[in-house]
């Protein structure tokens, strides 16, 4: 290591700037964020720093640099473009023993500003020693991207709770608590901003937290489950929340619809379940409903992972009515749902001001004796997105047909959207089925309805996908 890493309390302590340009502002900025009392030497005052002088913000000394501004100074930064100038502020420091820093200067600085992510009271600083600041900044930015934007608010939360816990917890039993509340229901209320509902889940952990604790201190208490919405496949796809929650999960429930390239986004000691099942299978579902509740109940954190999204077609419902049933504590998080990243990756557009004023989602599988309204289906201006609906493709066009839907209608099917092997096949209700036959298609696969799906052919944006697609799709379209 370069450098220590350390935080530096300065509040109310004298801070000494010097030069009052564009970039003492961002330091100056900083200073004040965390409470010194900031003096800035320089002949000429920037706007913004003239106002916050004219505020009382800071201290303004209209003056050429002496190595006497520094006597009270616990910090010192040289923000001038002289060199020579900034170069008698680091000798005068350095002499006094006073921590600088001089912008952009490692050699002439004591200390260096990491990039920070700054989600008060959790502060993250990254540093590359002065070797690549864009290097330090980027790694931040992949930081700032995985951290929850309430983060800060967790830590006071916690913060807030910690008398309390100190008093009706022993020593051994804090650690094991706080991890739960971290990893759990809590910590997810918190961070999705719901303060009432985290004050209701915590008060209860707290008056429960002797069946609770983790399995890894020997504990045997309620568990808890995520049922997570893992998208259609890409597992870029994936949400923050998904991405989080699976990291903490010690047991994954995963079915058919997700792909490897998700699962190995959980933890990697997590214990790895196949629930899947084949349609209409339902002894399967009944099994995924005790399995839940058995890793539940011994207190462990189950992440249900299902494809697209856990209320679109996914019994998702089923399941939190059992848990509900059962007094298990479960948090929802939603998924890209197959349509939406069928869409997104073929370039159709589900709706669009002037081909398509709706949308629907339709299960295709359970055509006989339907409850749906094939004559709305079938009308114009607008998109029907038939999942589970491949094995019954002539049924389905010849319904929306009977229903009065021309031959001419456009349709387009999406195999395995958003994997990388993902098919896209153009054609219109007279030509579709035929399409899927030769192409040989198979589940997971959508079958999408309008005149948005001729769209794509028609838009220069869009090409890629014709192209990464091969001639089939170029062929398949009408
Ligand atoms: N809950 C899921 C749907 C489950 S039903 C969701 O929200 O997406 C299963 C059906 O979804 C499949 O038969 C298929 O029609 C569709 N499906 C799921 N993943 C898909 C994918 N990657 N590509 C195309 N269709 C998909």
């Amino acid at each position: 290591m370069d450098y220590l890493p350390l935080f530096l309390q300065v509040r109310s302590q004298p801070a000494v700037i010097v030069g009052g340009g564009r970039v003492a502002v961002r330091k100056v900025n900083l200073l004040l964020r965390s409470g010194s009392h900031v003096t800035v030497i320089a002949p000429e005052l920037r706007e913004e720093l003239h106002e916050l002088a004219e505020r009382g913000e800071l201290r303004h000394i209209p003056a050429k640099f002496e190595p006497a501004h520094l006597d009270d100074a616990v910090i010192v930064i040289a923000a001038t473009n002289d060199h020579d100038v900034n170069a008698a502020v680091s000798a005068a420091s350095r002499a006094r023993r006073i921590p600088v820093n001089v912008v952009d200067d490692p050699a002439l600085s004591t200390f260096i500003f990491p990039a920070i992510v700054d989600r008060s009271p959790i502060i993250v600083a990254v540093s590359s020693g002065g070797e690549s600041p864009v290097l330090a900044r980027r790694v931040r930015e992949q930081i700032e991207a995985i951290l929850p934007e309430k983060l800060g608010a967790l830590a006071r939360f916690m913060g807030e709770r910690r008398k309390a816990v100190q008093r009706a917890l022993g020593i051994a039993a804090r650690r094991p608590f706080w991890e739960r509340i971290v990893g759990g229901i809590v910590g997810t209320r918190v961070l999705a901003g719901d303060a009432a509902g985290a004050e209701k889940a915590f008060e209860s952990e707290l008056r429960t937290s002797h069946l609770t604790t983790s399995p890894a201190t020997g504990g045997n208490g309620l568990g808890e489950v995520y049922l997570i919405g893992a998208g259609p496949g890409d597992p870029d796809l994936l949400t923050l929340r998904a991405l989080q929650l699976l990291q903490q999960a010690d047991v994954v429930l995963y079915d058919r619809l997700v792909p490897d390239a998700v699962l190995d986004r959980s933890r990697r000691d997590a214990e790895r379940v196949f629930v899947g099942k084949e349609a209409g299978n339902h002894t399967v579902q009944d099994r995924i409903h005790e399995l839940l509740v058995y890793y539940a109940r011994k207190g462990l954190r189950v992440a249900r992972l299902k494809g697209g999204d856990p209320f679109v077609f996914g019994r998702g419902g089923e399941e939190i009515e059992v848990l509900t049933r059962h007094g298990i504590p479960y948090i929802s998080v939603p998924g890209i749902t197959a349509a939406l990243g069928a869409a997104s990756y073929a370039g159709i557009p589900l709706t669009h001001r002037r081909l398509a004023q709706s949308v629907t989602f339709v299960a295709g599988h359970v055509l006989e004796g339907d409850s749906l309204d094939w004559r709305a289906l079938a009308g114009p201006r607008q998109t029907v997105v038939f999942y589970m609906g491949v094995s019954h493709l002539d049924r389905i066009v010849a319904k929306l047909r009977e229903a009065g839907a021309p031959a001419a209608h456009p349709a387009a099917i999406v195999e395995r959207a958003t994997h990388p092997e993902q098919r896209t096949l153009r054609g219109t209700l007279e030509t579709i089925a035929e399409i899927a036959r030769k192409a040989n298609v198979t589940a997971p696969a959508l079958l999408i309805v309008g005149e948005v799906t001729a769209f794509a052919s028609t838009d220069a944006l869009f090409t890629t996908d014709a192209r990464k697609d091969g001639s089939m799709s170029h062929g398949a379209f009408v």
